[in-house]
């Protein structure tokens, strides 16, 4: 009797240890629930790259701390006046756009044949609303375009004249292409022209060239109604191809939102970011594993990235407002407000 009461225990508490070890292994979407109400969130990127201690003159670092500094309050004290997570996220890549410091807007890199050729994306996660424009010439905020696709056209992508036509019939600010030249950008491209020449490349994009890129901009937010946003800006590469487009403007690769799971904004080696779908991916991650934010981000940064051997990183955010931060390159500018609801700015690696 005793032996059969034995086993009948056995029998019982076996399944239930496998299922307590399951759920161990992978919790739910609820069980990884913060706490906490739903809280203001706002995290922003200023490229990814070679970029180590050193790398930078004291005065060039200050420069760009403290544009990132501006671009996150600003984009913060949107959020805290009670605006959406699209306003947040249009307002902090406008003023990054509109600095030469970065490759979007007014810093952009130029194209193989001396031309500035953008790319900006925007997507609400709580609609799954997005929007995209690609291989823009003359309109000076690009992210402000790519929202007006989203909100003011039944599209989701436009480009080149069609795209800036829209633009005209929106009212967005269009400049002279001149506009975007800056002499480091325009130096950045005689130089691997001069390389190219001298046959030292072959003409391809390679990881190892610092001038290449820098300074993609992108932001993600979650605002009081616990809806997320996310946002992306960029010149592409230097040297890129007349009419490149690199994965900034491509939504499920450098831009995603979803109320469900997460935003994200990434930066890095485009091409890589395309055909690995890195910005869906890591939501995906969340969706199907139930991994934290900062796991989801690091297994497709750090290993499937790597892996293929691309290079860059992303900011991303679930609507806990718990942030994701993950780079397989030596640095990324990010600046994002903390718990206390400071600004933090950081730009190498550990
Ligand atoms: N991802 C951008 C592109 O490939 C470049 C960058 O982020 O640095 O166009």
């Amino acid at each position: 009797m005793k032996k059969i009461f034995a086993l009948l225990m056995i029998l019982t508490i076996l399944p239930l240890s496998e299922a307590v070890a399951q759920k161990a292994t992978f919790p739910t979407l609820k069980q990884l629930q913060s706490p906490q109400s739903p809280r203001l969130g706002f995290i922003i990127h200023g490229g990814a790259g070679v970029i180590t201690k050193g790398s930078l003159t004291p005065e060039k670092e200050k420069e760009f701390r403290d544009k990132l500094s501006e671009a996150v309050l600003a984009g913060y004290k949107t959020l805290q006046a009670g605006k959406s997570s699209i306003d947040a996220v249009e307002m902090a890549i406008r003023i990054l756009e509109d600095s030469p410091l970065f490759n979007a807007g007014k810093g952009a890199v130029f194209t193989n044949d001396g031309k500035n050729e953008l790319d900006a994306s925007i997507m609400f996660g709580k609609t799954q609303a997005a929007g995209a424009v690609a291989g823009l010439r003359r309109v000076k905020n690009p992210i402000t375009l790519a929202r007006a696709v989203m909100e003011k056209s039944d599209h989701v992508m436009m480009i080149g004249d069609g795209a800036e036509k829209f633009a005209t019939e929106q009212k967005i600010e269009l400049v002279d292409p001149k506009y975007f030249w800056t002499q480091h950008r325009w130096d950045a491209l005689q130089k691997i022209l001069k390389e190219e020449a001298n046959k030292k490349k072959v003409g391809r994009l390679t990881k190892d060239e610092p001038a290449n890129r820098f300074g993609t901009v992108g932001a993600v937010a979650l605002d009081q109604d616990g809806n997320l946003a996310a946002g992306t800006s960029t010149g592409g590469m230097t040297n890129k191809k007349y009419g490149r487009v690199g994965d900034a403007p491509i939504i499920g690769a450098g831009t995603y939102a979803n109320n469900e799971t997460c935003a994200v904004s990434a930066t890095g080696w485009g091409e890589f970011f395309i055909r690995l779908s890195v910005a869906r991916d890591i939501c995906a991650q969340m969706e199907y594993r139930a991994l934290p934010i900062q796991n989801a981000a690091d297994t497709v940064i750090k290993q499937k990235l790597q892996k293929l051997g691309g290079d860059g990183g992303v900011i991303a955010m679930d609507r806990f407002g718990n942030m994701g931060v993950s780079f397989n390159s030596e640095g990324m500018y990010r600046a994002y407000i903390n718990i206390k609801g400071e600004p933090v700015i950081e730009i190498y690696g550990n």
